[in-house]
């Protein structure tokens, strides 16, 4: 997806493992989930007595250097990316949040967004904010155990949460009853345990995956191993459709299904819906390359590179004119001239949501001599907002929600435009239907 993407919706990671630095792994872990978040990060130790919590604005590589990694001395750690989604992007709303309360400290990281956080208290701040201070609340009820704690509390939120929390000795995940984000157990050779949002990450530290924590259970991983509390029953599943299409890294598997065949299947149900003659199929780089190989393969059409993606790009700075924002766009995209002159491309996007530099990576093409450019998305138009996670709350910004397809396709500059149907894009995930959510293709929300 070109930059005006949405924001990602965080990245959560836990490990407790005596035998080695946590912090050092959770720092790994947050690298390889880097996409998922990258306003702020956090890390948040224990060495079995205390608790230390370090966080900061930008990306994990930028904050945390081997000498900050030193001071958090522990074997057990959760770690956090953040883009805000709820609650102001400063640095008081960057994660890991944590408390005090009664005898223990905890500190908890969180991945989704509740919609019910109004009518559970007063507090205001991050989602994160409202569910520590629950906690903290709880705790003195459950005679400072935090696991009752959370095993009364989590069954009041609402929404989409997969969480990460610890105190000095424990490291606790737990998921919404719904499922609506990923959370994976692994293990490590060691015999520590590991928690992260994507397999990824658990492939960079050496931890095999066990299983996913599964809608409305909590685990608890202590010197006992790990035990599981079902803390409420689970509800239709609804794991959120948008991982396969964007969010998660391709490298990973979502519900035992790998993200790449997946979006690849989506290119090639593209194709079969929508074809088109035309000289070369091209992604933009890169969440779209797996679908344009599955488009390239099924049409027989030649698969080409026409864009290049500046791999050092961060976030894309505000800029003040149209002139100095077209720069942006060549600061993250370059067209190759000899590729692309001439030439009848189809150009695979996985998404639109706000089209912005979609609009502005088109003229790119076209000043570089495309002939003919036909726009192939694979995912249906995104019309509505989620509220689960996705920073796409203000639907008037959403190009789909005010504009047909006709329109959007000369707002683009592109000669056809076609999005797969979603049935097509379901199928492609998986054949079994149901159990996911497709709220902001479909306006159909699993959760009011
Ligand atoms: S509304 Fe869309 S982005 Fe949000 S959880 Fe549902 S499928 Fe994912």
């Amino acid at each position: 997806m070109a930059d005006d993407s949405p924001k990602e919706a965080c990245g959560v990671f836990g490990v407790r493992d005596p035998q080695q630095p946590a912090a050092h792994l959770t720092y790994l872990g947050l690298y390889a989930l880097q996409h998922r978040g990258q306003e702020s990060a956090g890390i948040a130790v224990s060495d079995g007595d205390k608790v230390l919590v370090d966080k900061d604005m930008g990306l994990v590589s930028t904050i945390f250097d081997t000498h900050r990694l030193q001071a958090l001395p522990g074997g057990l750690a959760i770690g956090h990316v953040r883009y805000a989604t709820t609650g102001a992007s400063a640095w008081h709303n960057a994660q890991p949040v944590s408390r005090h309360a009664g005898d223990i400290f905890f500190a908890l990281g969180h991945n989704g967004n509740l919609v019910n956080t109004t009518d559970l208290t007063t507090e205001s701040g991050s989602d994160s904010d409202v569910v520590a201070a629950l906690l903290a609340e709880a705790l003195p009820r459950h005679g400072d155990d935090l696991i009752e704690a959370a095993t009364e509390v989590l069954p009041r939120l609402r929404g989409a949460y997969s969480f990460v929390l610890m105190d000095e000795t424990r490291l606790i995940g737990a998921r919404d009853p719904h499922g609506f984000r990923p959370l994976f157990l692994g293990r490590l050779d060691t015999g520590g345990w590991v928690l992260a949002s994507e397999t990824p990450a658990l492939d960079v530290v050496g931890a095999a995956v066990v299983r996913e924590i599964e809608p409305g259970e909590l685990v608890v991983i202590d010197d006992d191993g790990v035990r599981s509390v079902q803390f409420s029953a689970p509800e239709p599943r609804a794991l959120c459709s948008f991982e396969f299409v964007y969010i998660a890294r391709p490298d990973g598997q979502l519900a035992g299904i790998g993200v790449h065949a997946a979006r690849r299947r989506m290119g090639v149900a593209l194709a079969a819906q929508a074809p088109v003659e035309a000289d070369m199929v091209m992604p933009i780089p890169d969440s779209s390359i797996p679908g344009a190989q599955g488009y390239a393969a099924a049409s027989g059409i030649e698969y080409g590179d026409g864009l290049i993606k500046n791999r050092y790009i961060g976030r894309t700075f505000i800029a003040p004119n149209q002139q100095l924002r077209e720069n942006a766009v060549r600061l993250k995209f370059n067209a190759i001239a000899d590729n692309v002159a001439g030439k009848r491309l189809i150009v695979v996007e996985d998404s639109i949501v706000r089209a912005t530099t979609l609009r502005a990576t088109m003229k790119l093409l076209r000043d570089a001599g495309a002939a003919e450019i036909h726009l192939r998305v694979l995912s249906p138009p995104y019309r509505w907002s989620c509220y689960y996670g996705l920073d796409t709350s203000d639907r008037s910004k959403l190009v789909a929600a005010t504009m047909t397809v006709d329109q959007i396709r000369d707002h683009l500059g592109a000669d056809t435009l076609a999005y797969l149907e979603l049935d097509g894009m379901m199928n492609a995930i998986t054949p079994t239907p149901g159990g996911f959510c497709t709220a902001c293709l479909t306006g159909r929300y699993p959760v009011p």
